[in-house]
């Protein structure tokens, strides 16, 4: 590891889950925080609750930071294979005094805290077992019972650190009990795994969610017992529904991963959770590079997000927009093989990317521009209301004379330019408007209504494709 000059930002999930929009953010705060800094991103899976610890959530959080590109450059650490350290920390801090055996029974705790509700005070523990308190009381340990061990918080004056995100924050010390580390069975408990953590990796920025700020005291008084420094604190405020309220499956997905089959880009996740809480000027599309060389701690948000996912879903345009034909087409592949789409069912149509450049414009994620891409290779049934608006006897006449004049074109002429005039002079002989026999054409050959211009759409397919679907025009008639 290197020297404590360098940055170092860690992410820390517990791996209960999936990777969620808030822990993706963190993820994303705490990644562009090391690289703009040139320093290092440490991945910490914090797996001491085994009962909801699982293998799938931990990799469900890497694919989810893949998915994201979130490379990390050390780790994953799992704080499950570290406890022998904790153990051994936990007894040098009883050697030292700064931690202490405590044999307080549930039934004793819980008459202790009543007792102190009764009178007014905040509930908390006592001190009781603090060895000088032991003493003074003749305490003695009961026989068959496991101690747990307690840090020796200080009793005096307050802890106060400068929050990247939320400022001066203090806390006086006779506000935290002896908080404790190791559990009758000698497990070490959350916050001070964190601690010993934190400081055996030598990070030096923690940005983490908000509810994680009342940890903060605790963890600064053990770290400085450690006889470390703490590093920088940054709290990130939450992530709300649209609705102000907390996020909840209700408003949508709340997992990364959800996005990416919904047919978001991954650009664009990060974008959108970058500029959710975060903003550089009036800047609202940026790419991961111009993220890290803006992010600055000064402009990360002091109140709750609120996730939007109209704007997400613009954001997600235009990412689309940003790429190349090629590209789009890749991206989309994935979505087509989910619809069951084959190869062979293709041939019918464009070739992906040309499908792809005439209708991305209107599409807002990849599963849109495959429902758009879809009107290529398998169009859509025509509904019975567009039949009988549109499919009249005088539109499916003037369609069978436009399949006749466009078999007879020469196959150098299917193209949009001919394809209009080819149109134009049908409209003139059946005295039409260009909506009445381009609405039908439409119908006919994609199913739908509404498409980008007729004739460039027409002239993206193979000829054969558009004369067999007019020919259906024949049946209808
Ligand atoms: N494991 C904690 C969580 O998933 C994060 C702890 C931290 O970042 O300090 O909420």
């Amino acid at each position: 590891m290197s020297g404590a000059s360098v940055v170092r930002t860690r992410f820390a999930p517990s791996p209960t889950g999936d990777l969620h929009l808030g822990g993706a953010r963190t993820a994303l705060y705490a990644w562009a925080w090391a690289r703009r800094h040139g320093g290092q991103f440490v991945l910490r899976i914090e797996d001491t609750d085994l009962e909801r610890s699982t293998p799938a959530a931990v990799q469900a959080i890497m694919d989810g930071m893949h998915w994201l590109d979130l490379d990390w450059d050390e780790g994953p650490f799992f704080q499950s294979k570290r406890m022998v350290r904790y153990r051994a920390v936990i007894a040098q801090m009883l050697e030292r005094g700064t931690a202490y055996r405590c044999w307080a029974s549930t039934e004793e705790l819980d008459q202790m805290r009543e007792q102190q509700r009764a009178l007014g005070q905040k509930p908390r523990y006592d001190g009781r077992w603090r060895p000088e308190n032991a003493a003074r009381t003749g305490l003695t340990p009961p026989a068959g019972v496991d101690p747990v061990i307690r840090f020796r918080n200080p009793d005096v004056g307050s802890v106060t650190w400068d929050d990247l995100v939320k400022g001066p924050i203090s806390i006086a010390n006779d506000e935290l009990d002896d908080l404790i580390i190791a559990r009758g069975d000698g497990t070490p408990t959350y916050n001070f795994c964190v601690v010993v953590d934190d400081l055996e990796m030598q990070i030096t920025h923690v940005l983490r969610g908000d509810d994680h700020v009342n940890n903060t005291p605790r963890q600064i008084n053990i770290l400085r017992a450690l006889g470390g420094q703490e590093p920088v604190y940054g709290h990130l405020s939450m992530i709300l529904g649209p609705d102000g309220e907390k996020l909840s499956k209700r408003h949508g997905a709340t997992s990364v991963v959800e996005y990416d089959a919904q047919g978001f880009l991954p650009e664009a996740m990060v974008n959108y959770l970058a500029r959710l809480g975060w903003s550089h000027g009036d800047a609202e599309i940026f790419d991961r590079h111009e993220l890290v060389q803006w992010f600055d701690a000064a402009q990360i948000s002091r109140s709750p997000a609120q996730l939007d996912f109209d704007k997400l879903r613009w954001v997600n345009a235009q990412w689309l927009k940003r790429l190349t034909p090629v590209e789009l087409a890749k991206r989309l592949e994935p979505h087509l093989k989910k619809r069951g789409w084959s190869e062979a069912a293709m041939t019918s149509g464009p070739d992906l990317p040309i499908a792809c450049a005439l209708v991305f414009e209107r599409a807002h994620t990849l599963e849109e521009l495959a429902d758009w891409v879809g009107l290529f290779y398998v169009p859509a049934a025509v509904t019975k209301a567009d039949r009988s608006t549109h499919l009249t006897t005088a539109a499916l006449a003037a369609v069978a004379s436009l399949a006749i004049k466009f078999k007879v074109l020469d196959e150098a002429e299917w193209s949009a330019g001919p394809i209009t005039a080819t149109m134009k002079s049908t409209l003139a002989e059946f005295s039409l408007k260009m909506s009445q026999l381009a609405i039908p054409v439409r119908l006919l050959v994609f199913g739908q209504a509404q498409t980008p211009s007729v004739d460039a759409m027409l002239a993206a397919m193979p000829r054969a494709t558009v004369l067999a679907r007019l020919a259906l025009a024949e049946s209808l008639s």
